[in-house]
């Protein structure tokens, strides 16, 4: 037997959790062992779970944690690749790279995630609209198939397993290995814009007059924010700052050094979030942001504010939470001014959503982004909310719009096949890679990407 843990787990959002049997690998070779064991009916890979759904849970079966294969394997300071196991976080890179001069080519907004997350979500950053997604900056990688082969694949060769692996949620193998290109940065500061705009109207003729002079653009949305304050925003334009453009006495420009967390102790009650102190908070955060430029600050309060409270997901209770990713197409944004006022009206608490603009769509089969404007909140769950959530659903859809899977936990296969149109083709190489169906999750078997083999 190979030894593995019963452990109760979720996603970020921590609804919905499962029991399922822990295995820990610390070396490569080991991993095949796993899925060839037939101790579990079938197995899903996770690393650090900060997707917040149910996309890294496989209730009642193995769940194969990466975070020991997480070897740096080469750089080259020339070009700036890194080739890394999967399991290495991308804090583990800024803290190595970053005082050298190089710093990742795309980050989510916490960089507390691995390296093959980052790839089976293919997750995305403040500067899609001008880099893509991260699948882009990936040359290529290694794909521990269920049958064992593995694949040394990229967008050149095997560019169908490429391609169905970015982005592919853990269903086509175990990333076992894969060179990224970093890029090259003058220091560890941001050059930061704000500007405070007072509706949704103003904000996406913002985004959209600023996106192409900035690498990085995001937007802080008051989703509480009622009438002609439909939407108001605090939006920031940022750029890498140059040596000559830090404070007087900042020093080594590459000084700057993750902070230090405290933590969240305990879980919120249900009462301490309610509609008011949020309204409070949202407020107070658009009070203290009028537009001004060229604010510098480090990297780590630009790119990752969350990650400054260790476990923040505990302040939204035992309950938990979801986030709620949409993506509307240029041109439907009637349909994202529609949502923002149904989740406004149904005072949907939630502190500030971030609204930013996407660039083309990017090659992943299962890929989320595509250009148009995507709006993402929390919510605490709640009594009604899946159903409130499916209402939306609706309205997305009708606008051509999709969901992102990292975020989703009660989408229907249905709407899923719809916002989709490329799953057709995911599953064809999925059947090749993994005909037995040994890689399964509660996603893929709620989106019928998987058959249910425990029921
Ligand atoms: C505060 C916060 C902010 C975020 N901001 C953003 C953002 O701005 N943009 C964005 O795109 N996302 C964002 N996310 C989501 C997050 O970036 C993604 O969910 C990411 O994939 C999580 O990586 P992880 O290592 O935790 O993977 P997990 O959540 O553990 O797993 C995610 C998926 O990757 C698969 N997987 C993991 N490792 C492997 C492997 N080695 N081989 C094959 N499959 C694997 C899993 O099976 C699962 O399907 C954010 C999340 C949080 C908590």
């Amino acid at each position: 037997m190979i030894p593995s843990s019963t452990q109760r787990l979720s996603g970020w959002g921590r609804y919905p959790a499962e029991d399922c049997k822990v295995f820990r690998p610390e070396k490569r070779r080991s991993v095949h062992e796993i899925l060839d064991s037939g101790q579990e009916p079938h197995y899903i890979a996770r690393g650090l779970g900060r997707s917040y759904g149910d996309t890294a849970v496989n209730g009642g079966g193995g769940v194969l944690s990466t975070v020991r294969l997480n070897r740096m394997l080469s750089f080259d300071e020339e070009s700036g690749i890194l080739e890394c196991e999967a399991g290495v976080s991308l804090a583990e890179i800024l803290e190595v790279f970053l005082p050298r001069g190089w710093f990742l080519p795309v980050t989510p907004g916490t960089k507390f995630v691995t390296v093959g997350g980052a790839i089976a979500n293919d997750v995305h950053g403040k500067n899609h609209h001008r880099d893509g997604t991260f699948g882009a900056h990936v040359l290529d990688l290694t794909l521990l198939t269920p049958g064992g082969d593995v694949i040394d694949c990229s967008p050149e060769s095997r560019k169908d397993v490429y391609w169905a692996t970015v982005g592919g949620i853990g269903l086509t193998g175990i990333i076992l290995t894969a060179k990224i290109r970093m890029q090259r940065v003058e220091s560890a500061y941001m050059k930061v814009d704000y500007r405070r705009l007072k509706n949704i109207q103003e904000t996406l003729a913002t985004i959209r007059e600023t996106d192409a002079q900035y690498q990085y653009s995001v937007a802080w949305v008051d989703c509480l924010a009622r009438g002609g304050a439909l939407g108001r925003s605090v939006l920031l334009l940022g750029q890498h700052a140059a040596p000559n453009e830090l404070w007087p006495g900042t020093g080594d420009p590459f000084g700057a050094r993750a902070r230090k967390k405290p933590g969240v102790p305990f879980d919120f009650p249900g009462f301490a979030l309610n509609p008011l102190s949020i309204r409070a908070f949202n407020g107070a955060f658009y009070a203290m942001h009028p537009s001004r430029d060229g604010k510098i600050i480090d990297y780590d309060s630009y790119f990752y504010p969350l990650d400054a409270v260790n476990n923040w997901n505990r302040i939204y209770g035992k309950r938990g939470f979801t986030q709620y990713q949409a993506t509307f197409p240029t041109g439907k944004e009637d349909g994202l001014v529609q949502l923002l006022e149904r989740l406004s009206a149904a005072s949907c608490a939630s502190f500030l959503a971030v609204l930013k603009r996407f660039g083309p769509e990017g090659k992943g089969l299962l890929s989320y982004p595509f250009e148009g404007y995507t709006l993402t909140l929390d919510i605490p769950m709640r009594e009604g909310l899946l159903a409130f959530l499916s209402d939306c659903d609706r309205l997305v859809l009708q606008y051509g719009g999709r969901l992102y899977l990292a975020k989703d936990m009660c989408m229907s296969a249905d709407s899923f096949a719809a916002m989709y149109p490329r799953a057709g083709e995911f599953r064809k190489v999925r059947r090749e890679l993994d005909p037995k169906g040994v890689l399964s999750s509660r996603m893929a078997r709620r989106l019928r990407l998987a058959e249910d083999t425990t029921s």
